[in-house]
């Protein structure tokens, strides 16, 4: 899965070619672009993985499933388990969804100072879960013959 702006840019460089129309148009100053819903690599070109990257706000909900981690209603908020004002990261590993009650009570505290505890660990997640956050929770259908199978049983689970 590749964004539509970078398949362009596929398209236009001749990298790829389009297999499925999408909808709509990419516009740019000089031309519009046919949206493509699939394209084909004419050679391989290395497709940066989404992984490593910083957590994004959404990427951060999904992963915990738009829970607050600390009391388990609905999340509404990024909390930094180590708070930024004492050296905490904006990584995977330290920031979790949070809902606004539980982000205010804990400020810029820490869990020690608080007593509270996370049921798991923030982790990044997999790529694939990853991949899924940035689109539709289903893959597009134009996409079904091309993913692998166990894309569709994961988006069918969701
Ligand atoms: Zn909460």
């Amino acid at each position: 899965m590749v964004p539509v702006k970078r398949a362009a840019v596929l398209l236009l460089t001749r990298k790829a070619e389009t297999v499925t129309p999408g909808d709509g148009f990419l516009h740019s100053e000089t031309m519009n672009i046919p949206i493509p819903a699939v394209v084909r690599l004419n050679r391989y070109v290395a497709i940066p993985r989404q992984v490593g990257t910083s957590p994004s706000r959404r990427g951060v909900f999904v992963r915990d499933d738009w829970r607050c981690v600390y009391c388990g209603s609905a999340a509404e908020t990024i909390d930094h388990v180590v708070p930024r004002s004492k050296g905490g990261t904006h990584t995977w590993d330290n920031v979790v969804a949070a809902c606004a009650p539980c982000n205010h009570r804990k400020s810029d505290r820490t869990l020690a100072e608080l007593g509270w505890r996370l049921p798991r660990a923030p982790r990044q997640p997999s790529g694939w879960q990853l991949r899924g956050f940035r689109g539709q929770r289903r893959p597009d259908p134009a996409w079904e013959a091309w993913l692998p199978r166990r894309h569709h049983e994961l988006a069918r689970r969701r």
